[in-house]
């Protein structure tokens, strides 16, 4: 199948062709007609399937049936739930949109709101953050009167993050008709109602699980505690990747697991929380150019992290949930490229890995890395003990424990 079939304007093929997208993935396929249509839409898909092009067209489409020339306000908004996912969404706005003129504007706090309220002033579609966006809306700062089209994206990790109230607010003054979509990777019963709420007779579309899921391999390590340091220093060495993502827990763990890293030779950064915008840009930048190989991150920051060259995803802590899993693997492998994930699981993860396994339908490969030493002792018992891997150049300490377990949750 072609985009040509979906019969979009030629001003937005220009944009698909020099996204250098040649064929609809499988949620395009299906989201893309009934919303061209004019229906609502409820999307169960996660990130890296292609979801966010498939609401973009078309309402870059539908935008374009306007007439514009005279607006004075939004028409389209859309809600996420962290800045990077508003980055993105909003980058693949003006990507897809560079030869339509129409404009979009990211809104999202942790920043200065003067030169945002600048370009809503100026912008068709909104795509923000719910928190900074009712700031502004309360400071009489953001017209949101003539919205009728509406996406809720990432519905699951708004509600985690206790956006709920926000975003009833935001709707409630949503006046008139309007075309809505949500999408969420899980589905649980709070979706489901706000599906109720807020879509009226919606059209449902399903990612396929070979979009994404099954051009992933998923291993996991065993290994006790004290040893996950020395085993992922082990694992980075001997896996050959372009760009790698590690998760870790907590906020505090990710940054000083990057800083223990860049010790060992590792060109590593972090993302968390706790940084300012700037710093989070930075640490973006960098790993999106290369810079840094490695990327250590919580679960809230990772959200949006819109990377193509991810190959692989290491839990070095594993998720809470299994669905925190799926997104956490969702970074790589993204749009039907292969990826690895690759998971350190100690004695107190059995739960999760059970978890993990019946969400995959599948049971994972259990590996042990070849010339690791699994029976070093933890740190009470002895310091530092270099291993030598057979074949290996580099030798390293396999008995630090990079972090200790307390400090706080992202
Ligand atoms: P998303 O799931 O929206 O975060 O998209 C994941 C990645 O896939 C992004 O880097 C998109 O630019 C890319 N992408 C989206 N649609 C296509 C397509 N039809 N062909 C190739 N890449 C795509």
């Amino acid at each position: 199948m072609s985009f040509d079939s979906f019969a979009l304007d030629k001003r937005i093929m220009a944009g698909v062709t020099s996204a250098g997208y040649v064929s609809p993935t499988p949620i395009q396929i299906q989201a893309i007609p009934p919303l061209l249509a004019g229906h609502d839409l409820l999307g169960l898909a996660q990130t890296g399937t292609g979801k966010t092009a498939a609401f973009v067209l078309p309402i870059l489409q539908k935008l374009l049936g306007l007439d514009l020339r005279d607006h004075k306000a939004a028409r389209v908004l859309v809600l996420a739930p962290t800045r990077e996912l508003a980055l993105q969404i909003h980058e693949n706005f003006t990507a897809l949109g560079c030869k339509t003129g129409i404009r979009s504007a990211a809104v999202y706090g942790g920043v200065n709101q003067v030169p945002q309220v600048k370009n809503l002033r100026q912008a068709t579609v909104v795509v923000a953050c719910p928190g900074r966006l009712l700031d502004l809306m309360n400071q009489g700062l953001a017209d949101l009167s003539q919205v009728d089209t509406l996406v809720l994206d990432e519905a699951d990790r708004m509600l985690d993050m206790g956006f709920a109230p926000d975003i009833r607010r935001i709707v409630s003054r949503l006046t008139g008709k309007r075309q809505t979509m949500l999408f969420s990777a899980t589905m649980p019963a709070q979706i489901r109602n706000l599906t109720r709420e807020y879509l009226l007779d919606p059209v449902e579309v399903k990612a396929e699980s070979s979009g994404q899921v099954e051009a992933i391999s998923h291993v996991f390590y065993p290994v006790p505690a004290h040893l996950k340091g020395g085993l992922l220093e082990e694992l980075l060495r001997v896996t050959d990747h372009k760009s790698l993502l590690v998760f870790t827990r907590t906020k505090h763990r990710a940054k000083s697991l990057s800083r223990k890293l860049e010790s060992k030779g590792f060109a590593s950064t972090f993302l968390q929380g706790n940084m300012s915008q700037n710093q989070r840009q930075e640490a973006m930048t960098g790993f999106r150019s290369g810079r840094y190989k490695i990327m250590v991150a919580t679960d809230i920051a990772s959200r949006g992290i819109d990377c193509d060259r991810i190959s692989h995803v290491i839990n070095f802590d594993m998720p809470d949930t299994a669905e925190s899993y799926t997104h956490r693997i969702g970074r790589t492998g993204r749009a039907r490229r292969s990826g690895e994930a690759l998971s350190l699981i100690t004695s107190e993860d059995a739960e999760q890995v059970r978890a993990v396994e019946r969400i995959l339908g599948e049971s994972v490969e259990r590996k042990k890395l070849g010339g690791f030493d699994y029976s070093a002792p933890g740190r009470a018992q002895s310091r530092t003990k270099p291993v030598r891997a057979a074949s290996r150049k580099t030798s390293t300490s396999n008995t630090r424990i990079f972090m200790d377990r307390q400090d706080s949750r992202a």
